[in-house]
Parts: C-alpha cells; sequence; structure tokens
C-alpha cells in the first residue's frame, strides 16, 4: 500500500474558499514525486493538511495504511515526515550545528545533544556528499548551502519522507544541479521524496510521478515518461 495517502481531501477555509476540492495523492515508498501546479493551485494547503497545519473539511489521509489525524508539526515529524521551507528556518548568526540543536524536542528517537549533533553532520555531510561544516556560521552560507543545512537538519530529526517546498525558487542553476543529485542520493538510500514546484520542466528531470494541481483539483497523476508526450 502506499506509504502516504490522500482519499478525497477538500478543504473549505472559513472564509468560504474551497482550496482543494476531491483531492487524491498518493505516495509511494522510495519516490520522487513532484506536485505541479501555479500560484493558488491548492498546493501549500495540501502541505499545511500533512503537517497538521490545516484539517481537512473532508476526506482521510492514511499513513502506511492507517489513518492518521496530525494534530500539529511535532506529529509528522515523530512519523518520520519532514518539511523544507523556501524560507529558511535557520538562526543567521548560529553556526550550522547550532541551527540544528535548536529547539529539537525530545522526540520517538529522544533528543540530541550538541557533540552527537556534530557527529551527525559530519557523518550525513559525507555521506550525501553536502561539504557542510558543522561549526560554519550561518549567515556566511550561501543560498545554496543553507538549504543543505535545512535538508540535513530534517534528515537529523528522522525524516525518511523529505517535502520539499518549491526547493528551486531560490536556487542558480548549478546548485539546482547539486541539488538533484542530493535528492538522487536520498533516493538511493530509501528516502521518499515529495517536491513541489510551479515549473514542469525541472521535476520532469528529477521525478519518478507527478501529481498535477489546478484550481484546488487534482488532474491526475503522470509518469516522466507520460509527461515526455505533454507539454
Ligand atoms: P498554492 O500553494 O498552490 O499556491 P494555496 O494552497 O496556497 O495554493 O492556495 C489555494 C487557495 O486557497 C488560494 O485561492 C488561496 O488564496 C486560498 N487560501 C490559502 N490559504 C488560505 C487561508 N488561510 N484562508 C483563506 N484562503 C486561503
Ligand atoms: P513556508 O514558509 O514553507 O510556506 P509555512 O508558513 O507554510 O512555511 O509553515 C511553517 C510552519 O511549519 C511553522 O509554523 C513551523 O512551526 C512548522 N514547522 C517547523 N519545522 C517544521 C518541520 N521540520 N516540519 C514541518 N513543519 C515544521
Amino acid at each position: 500500500s502506499p506509504l502516504l495517502e490522500m482519499r478525497n481531501i477538500t478543504k473549505v477555509y472559513p472564509n468560504g474558499v474551497v482550496a482543494n476540492s476531491n483531492v487524491n495523492f498518493s505516495l509511494v515508498e522510495g519516490e520522487i514525486h513532484a506536485i505541479v501546479g501555479e500560484n493558488g493551485a491548492g498546493k501549500s494547503t495540501l502541505m499545511k493538511m500533512i503537517f497538521g497545519m490545516e484539517e481537512p473539511s473532508e476526506g482521510e489521509m492514511l499513513l502506511a495504511g492507517s489513518k492518521m489525524r496530525f494534530r500539529s508539526p511535532q506529529d509528522a515529524i515523530d512519523n518520520g515526515i519532514g518539511m523544507v521551507h523556501q524560507h529558511f528556518m535557520l538562526v543567521p548568526s548560529f553556526t550550522v550545528v547550532q541551527n540544528i540543536v535548536l529547539g529539537m524536542e525530545p522526540t520517538k528517537g529522544g533528543s540530541i545533544n550538541y557533540k552527537e549533533a556534530v557527529r551527525m553532520t559530519e557523518e550525513l555531510s559525507a555521506k550525501y556528499n553536502l561539504a557542510i561544516d558543522p561549526h560554519a556560521k550561518v549567515e556566511n552560507l550561501s543560498v545554496g548551502m543553507k538549504q543543505k543545512v535545512e535538508i540535513l537538519k530534517v534528515l537529523i530529526r528522522g525524516a525518511k519522507v523529505l517535502i520539499l517546498d518549491e526547493p528551486t525558487a531560490v536556487l542558480t542553476p548549478q546548485e539546482t544541479e547539486e541539488l538533484f543529485r542530493e535528492l538522487k542520493g536520498l533516493k538511493r538510500e530509501g528516502h521518499t521524496i515529495v517536491f513541489i514546484s510551479h515549473k514542469l520542466k525541472e521535476v520532469k528531470e528529477i521525478c519518478d510521478r507527478i501529481t498535477i494541481m489546478r484550481s484546488g483539483k487534482t488532474e491526475g497523476v503522470f509518469t516522466t515518461s507520460d509527461m515526455s508526450e505533454r507539454d
């Protein structure tokens, strides 16, 4: 069964806006799955429901076949789902490791201390070829490097599923290439990736499957080879 499944999800905001209408989304373990749609298509709303920041008005969400009802982002993190935000949530004047330990709640896996965070940063940086210096100050890092730190942060929090919100929006073409290489590495190691984007062209390059959203509806799910026959 899919790792994560959203069935006939509808979300109506209190002001009456129908942000998601009968949305179906199915995430298979080990895939890189894009959610593509223009601004206002309902992508963020869908993610907010996964992270317990918004409640579906109708429909159900399943995690590994069981009904899920996350009440907060911490529930999602405890269940191995991590968000890599478009606007980095890092403290510029802190080092990489200080940022990693910052606000780390004791989770299922237990809390981690500073030394452990340094060790894990070095280990994961080497494993995924990220070239992250644990003691570098975040304000001195390039945008691409800050994003790597964000990715590292969710990995250290135990994420098996990484949701990236418009991850290339702030990157140079070279940084984008590097990100794609990293995502392939994460996939090889068994991670599952959701890639939110409004650029069909770039997701075709990296994703196994693509769910298209338009005006709050899912138009269907396509494989990359289906897509090469379309625009
Ligand atoms: P996307 O991420 O694809 O840009 P969103 O999920 O942000 O789409 O938005 C879908 C629709 O819901 C838009 O019309 C947007 O204006 C509306 N919307 C988003 N958040 C809220 C909210 N908190 N209250 C009311 N309407 C919202
Ligand atoms: P974005 O800037 O990516 O659109 P949002 O404003 O939609 O971000 O959501 C940010 C929220 O996510 C914050 O309220 C924050 O508490 C929560 N959050 C923080 N860390 C994580 C995490 N690792 N995974 C999921 N949600 C998180």
